[in-house]
């Protein structure tokens, strides 16, 4: 699951009353929503339409937004509810110290635009000369591993993007789940993926230029001289480096990920960079083992470190570092920066709100302080213990049908069993949280808050190197609209923000609880046995515990799924990526499916009552696509289908197509577009 983006309206310092006028819940109609269809259309020809296309129809993508959908309107929600928190906190005159105090000195230093322009470039020429001081490759191999951040997830969060040359992330290990291991990411591109560099498109050829004049402009700026020839050699490294990256597909195969290097291998692995000097940097000299996830792109990237000139080292690292801090230097630079990643990259012609831009801070550097109070505001235990139902009557679907297959292996089964049975399903909220002690935040030092925020959650994540694996850890905080499973603990997290009207309402038909958030959960428990949870056993091992014919089996199947999805095609020169995707179109099938026997297993025989005249059956389905009713621009929309392992929502919502009793609920036949023939209608479990 991936929301679109987040925040919309709202201003946090606005009295509190209007804050609460505008948080009151709309008069709403309980399960679907029968205003947002349109009814012309065949639910057999678009069912997306069908069941959103009045939406579509009457909203605007708001000017400060590259899209817009239900994840961003419960976004929204989360996000004022934040936003008050923290205003709270902020007139609390809580003691020096204190977390309250924290999250009321981090937002407030942040919205203090006029000291930030007052201080100017004051802040990051410190860090600005000490690059500038740099004499030779060790010691740019040095500073390289101190900007080493953890700020890559290649599993829980699929976050492979880092703009630093690599990434750490800190997990259970592949090969001994039990303890936490150093993964080490491919990075050093500020585009999203090596596509942007390497594609003959015209699009992305315009996109190219556009970028080398941002990083003119941004070193300009900064009081750089040669800002053009500077710019030109640091595209051309940029360029290098994507050349040995690996693609996207690539990186979500596991297998290929599982490479075991000991600090020595490095050096005679990928010789050019100062390995040891690096780790120094890094903190990691103590570190005896790496999983490289890319190895091909560590023995290129650090080959191009010997190659290329210093100079232009330097310049890119001068650069990274005035981008990765460019939303707390002066307007001008904040300004540049959206005028090339918001509008140009995501064709977003407004910037949103600095206070918005606040609470993303304080969520990312102080998450679960909000979380806690967040949870225990909004999440009432009635809500958790129908939700843990909901998650029973789904599990015991998945038990029913992996029982059922004729193709699997009963060892096979019996894994696949175990795992269910060992799964962790995390409701709402965690049961331990995260300790900010050691974060030092004044209230008049913005850049310093960032700066030390980025380097205490990276040396908390290097302090666990090596400690037992805590399987009920969340990867996600409370306030967070999302879902996510976390196979390396075999375990799931469904936040308090994604359990809520529309996903979730208790006051809803079950027909749409399980259409909507019951699909998310089969969604989430489904990847626990996809191409990635085949991978894992019962204890987050790797370990292959298919046998060979059920994995042949598996894979002729979804290479169904993958060719079905590799047909749709947003824009006549692009098509979505089938295998890129195919974990995640699995889950949706599988989720829909486990889901679907769920929701007959709660109706206990009776008949499920009628809305605005739809079936029990029919308001399941129409509470799917519902989940997937979004509007995005052309330009997010491109990024999208390059980067994302999700499809795009329609085709998300089409994926009923594949379900047999969505022809029976809707009458559809041949002729129609969405229909399949039976043999065509993938399904996995
Ligand atoms: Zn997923």
């Amino acid at each position: 699951m991936k929301p679109l983006s987040a925040a919309i309206c709202l201003l946090v310092s606005l009295p509190l009353s209007v804050v609460h006028a505008a948080d009151t819940p709309q008069p709403q109609t309980h399960g679907i929503v029968a205003a947002n269809m349109d009814r012309t259309v065949k639910p057999g020809d678009d069912f997306y339409h069908y069941a959103n296309g009045e939406w579509i129809k009457r909203t605007e993508i708001p000017p400060d937004r590259s899209g817009i959908g239900v994840f961003t309107a419960l976004s929204d929600l989360s996000n004022k509810r934040t936003a008050a928190l923290i205003e709270e906190a902020a007139k609390a005159n809580a003691p020096e110290g204190s977390s309250q105090r924290k999250i009321a000195d981090l937002y407030n230093s942040y919205m203090d635009e006029a000291s930030i322009e007052a201080k100017g470039l004051a802040p990051l020429r410190p860090h600005l000369d000490g690059i500038a001081a740099i004499q030779n490759k060790t010691e740019l191999a040095h500073v390289l591993g101190e900007s080493l951040r953890n700020d890559v997830d290649a599993l829980n969060n699929t976050n492979f993007h880092t703009p630093n040359l690599f990434g750490l992330w800190v997990a259970p290990g592949f090969n001994a789940s039990d303890h936490y291991t150093a993964y080490l990411l491919q990075g050093g591109l500020q585009l999203p993926d090596r596509e942007y560099y390497l594609s003959d498109n015209a699009h992305m050829r315009e996109l190219r230029t556009k970028y080398q004049a941002h990083i003119a402009a941004m070193l300009k700026l900064a009081g750089f001289t040669d800002t053009e020839t500077r710019a030109a050699h640091i595209v051309e490294l940029e360029h290098s480096i994507a050349e040995k990256h690996m693609s996207l597909e690539e990186n979500e195969d596991i297998h290929k990920a599982n490479n075991t290097w000991s600090q020595s291998d490095f050096a005679a692995k990928a010789p050019g960079l100062d390995w040891a000097e690096y780790f120094r940097g890094a903190g990691l000299s103590g570190q005896q083992n790496f999983i490289v996830w890319q190895p091909t792109a560590f023995t290129g990237e650090s080959a191009l470190v010997a190659s290329a000139s210093l100079d232009t080292w330097k310049d890119w690292l001068a650069y990274h570092l005035i981008e990765a801090y460019g939303g707390v230097l002066p307007k001008a630079f904040a300004d540049e920066r959206f005028a090339f990643f918001g509008q140009v990259l995501s064709g977003t012609p407004q910037q949103r709100p600095r206070w918005q831009r606040g609470v993303a801070v304080v969520n990312g550097l102080l998450g679960d302080e909000v979380g806690k109070i967040y949870a225990q505001r909004y999440f009432p235990p009635e809500a958790k213990a129908e939700a843990q139902a909901m998650v029973a009557n789904i599990i015991a679907a998945f038990h029913k049908r992996i029982d059922a297959l004729t193709w699997m292996a009963p060892s096979t089964k019996a894994e696949a069993q175990a795992k269910l049975d060992t799964l962790y399903v995390g409701i709402g909220y965690p049961e331990t949280w995260h300790d900010y002690s050691g974060y030092e935040v004044k209230a008049d030092d913005t850049f310093g808050n960032m700066w030390r925020g980025s380097l205490f959650g990276y040396h908390r994540e290097v302090a666990r190197l090596g400690t037992p694996v805590d399987r009920k850890e969340w990867s996600m905080t409370p306030q967070t609209v999302n879902a996510v499973n976390l196979p390396l603990q075999n375990a799931l997290n469904f936040p308090a923000a994604i359990l809520q009207a529309p996903f979730f309402d208790p006051q809803a038909p079950a027909a749409a609880n399980y259409g909507a958030i019951g699909s998310v959960i089969g969604h989430e428990i489904s990847h626990t046995f996809d191409t990635e949870g085949s991978a894992f056993d019962s204890k987050g091992a790797v370990r292959n515990w298919w046998t060979p014919e059920d994995l042949a089996h598996f894979d002729a199947v979804t290479a169904k799924l993958a060719a079905q999805y590799d047909t749709y095609q947003p824009f006549p020169d692009i098509h979505v990526n089938g295998k890129q995707t195919l974990a995640e179109n699995i889950a949706d099938v599988a989720g829909i499916s486990a889901a679907y026997d769920g929701y007959h297993a709660s109706l206990a025989g009776k008949t499920a009552p009628k809305q605005d005249g739809f079936s029990g059956d029919q308001q399941f389905f129409i509470a799917f696509a519902q989940n997937w009713g979004s509007k995005t621009r052309e330009a997010a929309l491109r990024q999208q289908v390059l980067t994302d392992p999700h499809a795009p929502g329609e085709y998300r919502a089409d994926t009923v197509r594949n379900i047999n009793a969505w022809y029976a609920a809707f009458g559809v036949k041949p002729g129609e577009k969405l229909y399949l023939a039976s043999p065509g209608r993938v399904r996995i479990w």
